[in-house]
């Protein structure tokens, strides 16, 4: 492999980085984790638990890890690569060009690792973010409560000072893979007194903790993505409290702009497999006089392009305010906006599958139209997770609007 681009400091040419980046990359991708993510087959969520991933998907996880690549702009010294925006970028391009799939995925890199950067202790920061960056832990999340969901400030899971510990009763539920996590970042309940906003801490444990355990919760895709967990006498040092004890639903509220952001880019995905929506209706539909064969088909996949387009330059200049610091509250409007987009886009695709998308499993139909099918019912929750759509609508005219209760 040729040798890596190794640095920190912005180099005087971008055009050297990017010829570096460029070969380094050719050497490092190996071929199967190029080109879309086929059926069945999902992104490395890093983690202890790495037994359903390819040799090659582990080896390109170590590889973009051992640069700082799976987080480009994290600082060296917490496992990222120390890039700059304009060499960040330039990766990113470089990536894309390839046709690489993303070597990490996950809540610790998209949720935790951005907010323990903002407030966690050095201490905190040196433990946890470098296993992020690397992908040795797996972390998910518990926020939502059989009591608490919309209304998360309800939350009942309480977490008792001990002196030199907390002691953890309560449970969780929706917990996206808490079967296969390290670790979980956790809402609780430490002062049962105060008023419920200002009650709450946010803890993180290691799930191997004695007295945790999960139980499966099967959706209507056939998948189990999560879980109940449960918390029975949980013992968890003091210091793993990040921020004031009663501190956190500031923090959790952080953490949220930054699910609602990463839930709002599903808005511009393509068709299932990473071909286009197009291909798939050319194939599928047929073309009469050069074009697609239906018209009514040829207007919603028009539409939703144009809707996608809209949303892309939306997003991207809600991105460049916030780097200037002028904009609030859009977080709500994009995960609104982009997690309905996605369910649309899931219509129009069955729309084109016809009969093809009424298979569940069998030979007889293709891989691909089972895949879509299934993600199809999987869309559907994506305008509950992560806050519904009618509370995004609450906060968009609360806060941003700025209307009456
Ligand atoms: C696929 C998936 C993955 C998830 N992963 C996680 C996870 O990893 N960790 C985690 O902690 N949670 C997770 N969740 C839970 C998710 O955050 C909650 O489902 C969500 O916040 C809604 O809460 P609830 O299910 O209790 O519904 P409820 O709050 O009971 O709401 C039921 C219905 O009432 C409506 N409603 C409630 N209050 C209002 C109001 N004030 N105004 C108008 N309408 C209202 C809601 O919009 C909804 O339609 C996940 C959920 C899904 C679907």
């Amino acid at each position: 492999m040729s040798s890596p681009p190794t640095s920190p400091e912005p180099p005087a040419d971008l055009d050297a980085f990017r010829e570096d980046t460029r070969r380094w990359l050719a050497d490092a991708c190996p071929q199967s984790m190029r080109g879309p993510v086929p059926p069945g087959e999902g992104l490395n969520w890093g983690g202890s638990d790495q037994a359903d991933q390819s040799e090659d998907s582990r080896l390109w996880l170590t590889r973009m890890a051992e640069q700082g690549f799976t987080l480009p702009e994290w600082p060296v010294e917490y496992g990222g690569g120390g890039l700059n925006r304009a060499e960040a970028k330039i990766l990113r391009q470089e990536l894309k060009a390839l046709r690489a799939r993303p070597a990490l995925t996950g809540v610790g890199q998209l949720l935790l690792g951005p907010v323990l950067l903002e407030v966690g202790s050095e201490t905190q920061k040196l433990e946890h973010l470098p296993k992020i960056a690397r992908g040795q832990v797996r972390w998910c999340q518990g926020y939502s409560e059989p009591g608490a969901g919309s209304d998360l400030a309800s939350l009942q899971c309480r977490a008792e000072d001990q002196g030199h510990h907390y002691l953890v009763n309560g449970s969780k539920l929706w917990t996206s893979y808490a079967d296969r996590a390290d670790w979980i970042f956790c809402l609780v309940r430490t002062d049962p007194d105060a008023k419920k906003h200002d009650g709450i801490g946010f803890l993180l444990i290691d799930m191997k903790s004695p007295g945790i355990s999960t139980s499966k919760i099967r959706l209507i895709s056939g998948e189990s993505p999560f879980c109940e967990t449960f918390f029975e006498n949980v013992t968890v040092p003091k210091a793993q409290m990040l921020g004031e004890p009663t501190g956190g639903w500031g923090i959790a509220k952080k953490l949220l702009q930054y699910e609602r952001s990463a839930a709002a880019s599903l808005g511009g995905s393509s068709a299932v497999g990473g071909g286009s929506m197009l291909e798939l209706a050319k194939e599928v539909v047929g073309l009469q006089h050069g074009t697609l064969a239906d018209p009514e088909l040829r207007l919603r996949i028009a539409q939703l392009k144009m809707d996608q387009s809209a949303m892309a330059l939306s997003a991207r200049r809600v991105g460049e305010e916030k780097r200037e610091g002028t904009v609030g509250g859009t977080g709500a409007i994009l995960k609104y906006v982009g997690t309905e987009l996605n369910k649309k886009r899931y219509e129009v695709l069955m729309s084109i599958l016809g009969t093809q998308g009424l298979g569940w499993d069998g030979s007889e139909y293709k891989p691909r139209d089972l895949a879509t099918t299934r993600a199809w019912l999987r869309s559907k929750a994506n305008s509950i997770e992560g806050g519904t759509s009618e509370i995004q609508l609450n906060i968009i005219a609360k806060r941003v609007l700025g209307m009456p209760d």
